[in-house]
């Protein structure tokens, strides 16, 4: 299968923008540039008035949390998780995983994601089902809470090895899995020094909450005489890398670690928001070479999953927090939010619009007042234009939406399902 995107423009790695033909071929991107006469295409994409970007990734999510969205806002964080998610949450059959990470899946193509990183609880084969019926990647685990119960923790762990053992690389490797655990208040480093025997026997990395909040910090200093990121790196948890969540309360010798273990801090801005948890020190991470990726976090600390609105808001919220607009550029918040998130995810050759890259493309349309007049496309994308741009997307060759029309999966069943499930869980 060979396809032509014609006359596009091309957002380059350079962050240079090209009007340009992009030639792929079975998944993988050929050539970037123009394609000599006479040469037959299975299939031809009109790029003409389209920005070609890299696909969006998400490297904070829960996706099957959809079916929570709007179920309750604008409480603190222990008080919102432990009154009203986990109570629902405890409920959730195998269905309702699926059906979540369904609906979380018809909202991430429409708003031009094309991986994302998933740790929820259990039945996470649905959403390897999901990854693998829509198309998509992602890169998914478990996430253990010991102060839940120890054996639940326990028996959480083990589900994530098995299912490294067997999903890891599924779906033609679209899907990679990590090994999870839900944060150092909830998974201590005892139990994560346990867990490390697992990242290093599997070659795994890994997806954790880490420094969310400013008493996660204080009370980790207070029990282990250290940071959350010093107390765990000792464990050897962190051996192989992978997505330290939220990274908010982080010091230059956090950053150090970050580096030293190869962690990609994933910046959720809307949740550090609404939950009120502080701003992460992005631009300071960003000075010391770290490569910063950004996620959503779960839909109802959103409450959407729409990276192009956290995009915006990486590059707006710093610019204030340092009172330097020049603080992370719009080119730079947009590869955060693909190539930075890719490589935290552990997709190595996805993130890029360059021959031999995975054939991971978004198509926003140009036409518009909100892109008129365009003098900067990356700019308009970043600070004027919202995902309703849009038009398609393609993961790994493969069109998932063409000109706003799903391709993969059924959204009026999907939103359906979705409602019938969320309303056996709340009773609302
Ligand atoms: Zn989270």
């Amino acid at each position: 299968m060979k396809t032509i995107i014609r006359n596009a423009s091309v957002v380059l790695p350079s962050g240079k923008v090209q009007e340009t033909d992009i030639v792929i071929e079975q998944n993988k991107i050929a050539s970037v540039g123009k394609s000599p006469e006479g040469v037959v295409y299975d299939r031809e994409i009109d790029g003409r008035n389209k920005l070609a970007i890299p696909g969006f990734v998400n490297a904070h999510t829960h996706a099957s949390m959809t079916l929570l969205r709007s179920y309750a806002d604008d409480m603190a964080l222990m008080d919102w998780l432990s009154q009203e998610i986990w109570p629902i949450e405890a409920k959730m059959q195998r269905e309702d995983i699926y059906w979540g990470a369904a609906l979380a899946a018809v909202e991430m193509i429409q708003s031009g994601t094309t991986a994302f990183a998933d740790m929820y609880g259990p039945w996470m084969v649905e959403v390897a089902k999901i990854i693998d019926e829509s198309g998509l990647r992602g890169a998914i685990c478990r996430a253990p809470i010991v102060t839940a119960s120890l054996e639940g923790a326990e028996k959480t762990w083990q589900e994530n090895i098995w299912l490294y053992e067997n999903y890891n690389g599924s779906s033609d490797g679209r899907v990679i899995v990590l090994i999870g655990a839900h944060a150092i208040y909830t998974c201590p480093p005892d139990f994560l020094h346990r867990m490390a025997d697992s990242v290093a026997k599997l070659g795994a990395r890994i997806h954790i909450h880490m420094s969310e909040t400013k008493g996660e910090v204080e009370n980790a200093k207070k029990e282990y005489g250290k940071s959350p990121f010093q107390a765990i790196a000792e464990t050897g948890y962190f051996n192989n890398g992978g997505i330290a969540a939220h990274s908010v309360y982080v010091d230059d010798e956090d950053m150090d670690i970050m580096k030293q273990y190869k962690l990609y801090p994933a910046h959720n801005p809307t949740s550090n928001m609404k939950l009120a948890s502080g701003i992460s020190p992005v631009a300071r991470m960003l000075e010391k070479g770290i490569h910063v990726a950004i996620g959503t976090d779960g839909a109802s600390s959103n409450n959407n999953l729409d990276m192009l609105e956290e995009v915006n808001l990486a590059a707006l919220l710093h610019k204030v927090d340092t009172l330097d607009p020049l603080a992370v550029p719009a080119f730079k918040a947009l590869q955060m939010g693909t190539e930075y998130g890719a490589e935290a995810l552990g997709f190595e050759d996805c993130g890029r619009i360059e021959a031999g890259c995975q054939a991971d493309i978004v198509l926003l349309n140009m036409k518009g007042a909100a892109w008129t007049p365009n003098y900067n496309p990356i700019s308009l994308l970043v600070y004027s234009a919202n995902s309703s741009s849009v038009d398609t997307v393609m993961v790994a060759g493969k069109v998932l939406m063409e000109h706003r029309e799903l391709k993969t999966l059924d959204e009026e069943k999907i939103i359906y399902e979705a409602n019938r499930c969320a309303k056996r869980l709340t009773g609302k």
